[in-house]
């Protein structure tokens, strides 16, 4: 019986997805509450959630400079930072598991994917052309590395994180999606729309940030392999790799793109073919289908109380300065 009709490695990832997507979905609203409530519109105080700073990646890459420069921890998102070195590390051990099981748009990409698999409008890009998608995000890389590690001296580093704009960054990020302008609808629909007749469109294509982790995975010990003596060749691999990678082509999968999500394990007919191994080379380690999964929502875990335990995730803004920040900010939607 193949593994998708019990519960198996595709039933473990979208389970570990859908926990964190409803995590996130329920900071998001919370968030909404925090942010009435600092520009004016409410009466009613609403804790912050610090998750909210995952969402501001450059300003996380600036206080990661800054970490490294002065050993300081940035006061102002301490959980953006946090958060980073969390997919670093995922992407270091545990291939690009931060993606694959964490990321809320890496969800919503999953659900279009299969959404497309279902109307059978999906197409996977040809494995020789399948470099040539992915070179806008890492040109959107380049520039996003060069902001902080080229542009930006130390002094300019701590002038940024302490500017009125880093302090509510978050609050406008939300404002720019609730009250989309056209050019961002009509962006938002082409991702969608993209993401719907190609495996993963937005995330394999064009965010620079899925392209460090993907940079850092290739050195991840962890990697599915595929045992060529037991492969019929049915290729239900590939069609269900949301990143529409050519599993059926490698003996190990270590293409930057990979997840981690062991879709193409759960859907694999062939018992044994598709295995998680520890290592490279022969010295490899088969570990159980549940192994990635669990490591990477550990090391989240693992993270999240560390970083609470260390004073490094909530932000320590006195109330009366949060209102004060985001003083005329509601305006600014208009
Ligand atoms: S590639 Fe970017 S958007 Fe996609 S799952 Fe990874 S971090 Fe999220
Ligand atoms: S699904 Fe399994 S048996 Fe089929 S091509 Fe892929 S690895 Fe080989
Ligand atoms: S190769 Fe397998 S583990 Fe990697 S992204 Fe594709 S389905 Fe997920």
């Amino acid at each position: 019986m193949p593994r998708s009709q019990s519960f198996g490695p595709s039933a473990l990832h979208r389970l570990v997805q859908a926990v964190f997507f409803l995590a996130m979905l329920a900071a998001g609203i919370q968030f909404a509450f925090f942010a009435a409530w600092a520009m004016g519109a409410s009466e009613r105080f609403v804790p912050r959630p610090a998750s909210a700073e995952g969402f501001l990646p450059i300003s996380a890459l600036i206080a990661l400079k800054r970490l490294v420069l002065t050993g300081q921890w940035d006061p102002v998102h301490p959980a953006g930072l946090a958060i980073l070195l969390c997919a670093l590390a995922a992407a270091l051990f545990f291939r690009k598991g931060f993606c694959g099981y964490v990321c809320p748009l890496g969800t919503l990409s999953h659900w279009l994917f299969r959404l497309g698999r279902r109307a059978g409008c999906m197409h996977q890009p040809s494995p020789r052309l399948g470099f040539l998608w992915t070179l806008p995000k890492y040109v959107l890389l380049g520039f996003v590395l060069w902001i902080p590690f080229g542009l930006m001296d130390l002094e300019a580093c701590e002038a940024f994180l302490l500017s009125r704009y880093n302090m509510v960054a978050d609050t406008k990020m939300l404002l720019f999606f609730l009250h989309p302008s056209a050019t961002l609808a009509a962006c938002l629909a082409f991702l969608a729309g993209g993401s719907l007749l190609f495996p993963s469109f937005w995330c394999r294509c064009f965010c620079p940030y899925g392209a460090l982790l993907g940079l850092l995975s290739v050195c991840s010990p962890l990697a599915v392999r595929r045992d060529s003596r037991l492969c019929t060749g049915c290729r239900q691999c590939q069609a269900h790799c949301p990143q529409g990678i050519a599993v059926h082509l490698a003996e190990r999968i270590a293409s930057p793109e990979c997840t981690g999500c062991l879709e193409c394990q759960g859907h694999c007919p062939s018992k044994g073919c598709l295995e998680v191994h520890a290592g490279w080379g022969r010295r490899s380690a088969r570990l159980p289908w549940w192994s990635m999964a669990l490591l990477t929502a550990g090391l989240v875990l693992g993270v999240w109380l560390a970083a609470r335990a260390a004073g490094h995730w909530d932000s320590t803004l006195p109330k009366e300065a949060v209102r004060l920040l985001h003083e005329g900010i509601a305006s600014l939607r208009h």
